[in-house]
């Protein structure tokens, strides 16, 4: 899982007279036909190789073979996108697989080049997971699919630990205050851990987990603003390993993904419909696309469409025209074209959103994309 702070301390490396080789891939499946971003890499790295200063090149070669190599035989492991950032000078790799695609690049610097790394930490939220009871506090953080356990929070001196029952189950009045009491220091340390894991970590979204009561009683204890990020609850027990855990929230970020979707359809589609800076329907995309004014590209799962492409200039279209109108190059027939399409606008920068079915967006085209201007 890529973290702010390991990227921080990854930017501020200096080559001191060592050069770093970073390399972006979009190795989406989807958006890349037959394993060509093999080719693609292969292209990138030959290119960079021909190009370099050679005093540059001859510190750098061993990095361009190891990043070829490495791209050759990983492919197994590869998600949607693929970061590679070496220097062998100064005995540093780093390979971070994540579940949206990047712009294909390679950059040879004297630092080594994080910003889209960055970016996706900008733009796709992460989600805090807080499993809670009486005693003790689990934080996790999901992110882009995966899990990971940050923090525990032990609070040692609850009493009554052994005793059965919940929290409020408990005979004795005054003992039963007397829990109360440290029960809500142990929650008060459970908030202040959380306070700071949200600030810190760029997390827009929690879920809280644990006993019914337990989850109920933090929930009302949550300051609005983070009572605003909790997006569900759902019940386990405190000893749950991830994946017990993450076979609970992941409904619930489905859900909450779901409805995201769906309001990003409705923006999209009325944007669309009062001409503010948003398209519907492929060839109005393509257009925009040809323009380079894409921001985001929202396209349905499974849609399906085939057309043309220009050889020379790139220009993409439905219609079967025997040249292309814009440069007179050689036309050749794409079986799929959504696909072009959605490489293409992940080229100029923009993001891409593959939504599940909608019966409105289908009608539309099923395709669309939020402009820069
Ligand atoms: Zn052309």
């Amino acid at each position: 899982m890529i973290s702010r702070e390991e990227l921080k301390n990854i930017a501020k490396m200096k080559g001191e007279g060592a050069y770093f080789v970073s390399v972006y891939l979009n190795v989406n499946p989807m958006t890349t036909v037959k394993d060509n971003y093999v080719i693609h890499a292969k292209n990138m790295l030959r290119e960079t190789t021909e190009t370099l200063d050679k005093t540059v090149l001859k510190k750098v070669k061993g990095d361009i073979d190891k990043i070829e190599s490495y791209i050759i035989t990983n492919k197994r492991v590869f998600k949607k996108g693929l970061a590679l950032l070496s220097s062998q000078e100064r005995k540093f790799w780093r390979e971070y697989h994540v579940a949206v695609p990047f712009k294909n690049e390679i950059i040879v610097d004297t630092t080594p080049y994080v910003k889209p790394l960055l970016d996706v930490l900008d733009n796709y939220q992460r989600s805090a997971i807080l499993l809670v009871d009486r005693e003790s506090a689990r934080l996790f953080l999901v992110y882009l699919g995966e899990i990971e356990e940050y923090a525990e929070v032990h609070s040692e001196d609850v009493p009554g630990r052994h005793k059965k029952g919940g929290w409020f189950s408990l005979a004795e009045k005054s003992y039963e205050r007397h829990i109360d009491y440290h029960v809500g220091l142990h929650l008060k340390d459970v908030m202040r851990e959380l306070e700071a894991f949200l600030s810190g970590e760029y997390v827009g979204r929690l879920i809280i987990g644990g006993s019914e009561e337990a989850v109920t009683k933090v929930k009302a204890m949550l300051p609005q603003g983070i009572a605003d990020k909790v997006i569900g609850t759902f019940q386990a027990e405190m000893f749950a390993n991830t994946k017990e855990i993450m076979k609970k929230v992941e409904p619930l970020l489905q859900a909450y993904e779901k409805k995201k979707e769906t309001e990003d359809i409705d923006e999209l589609l009325t944007k669309a419909m009062k001409n503010e800076n948003a398209v519907v329907g492929i060839e109005n995309v393509m257009n925009a696309l040809q323009e380079g004014r894409v921001m985001k590209l929202i396209v349905l799962k499974d849609l399906a469409q085939a057309g043309i492409s220009c050889t020379q200039c790139g220009y993409l279209s439905i219609q079967n025209v025997p040249s292309c109108p814009f440069c007179g190059g050689a036309i050749q027939r794409e079986k799929h074209l959504v696909d072009l399409v959605a490489q293409r606008a992940v080229e100029q920068g923009a993001f891409v959103e593959v939504a599940s079915e909608n019966g409105t967006f289908r009608e539309a085209g099923g395709i669309g994309a939020f402009l820069r201007f």
